[in-house]
């Protein structure tokens, strides 16, 4: 679980990528592989690995990180319908070690959601 993952170079620019968002807190990116038509990344600057390793410290953090990811989907077109998914460990699908909210949307799901 190095901090230096993909996402920590592409925030730091060693990967050219383009922001959908950025501010001091946050940058959100498309997905390279989208599971949805809309598949975003809402990542934190700050490189906490899995949602279990942030603390109270960081919970400022993760509730912007909510309310931009809410803003976001709605700029990119998700209306109200939209997922916000968040993978904990390996054995959930977690592929980066570096904290990430999915943005999901305009795709049609159960009525579950599940
Ligand atoms: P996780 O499986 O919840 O950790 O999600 C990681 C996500 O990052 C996957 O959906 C990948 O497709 C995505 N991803 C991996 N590398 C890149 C990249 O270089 N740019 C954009 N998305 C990436």
């Amino acid at each position: 679980m190095s901090e230096d993952t993909i996402f920590s170079k592409i925030i730091r620019g060693d990967i050219p990528t383009a922001f959908v968002y950025e501010d001091e807190h946050c940058v959100c990116i498309n997905d390279i592989n989208p599971q949805a038509p809309v598949h975003l990344l809402v990542i934190p600057r700050k490189p906490i690995p899995r949602l279990v390793d942030a603390s109270v410290e960081d919970q400022a953090l993760l509730g912007h990180l909510m309310v931009k990811a809410g803003e976001i989907a709605r700029k990119a077109g998700c209306g109200e319908a939209f997922r916000l998914v968040v993978n904990n460990g390996e054995q959930a699908g977690q592929t980066v070690f570096h904290l990430h909210l999915h943005i999901l949307g305009n795709k049609h799901y159960s009525e579950s959601g599940l």
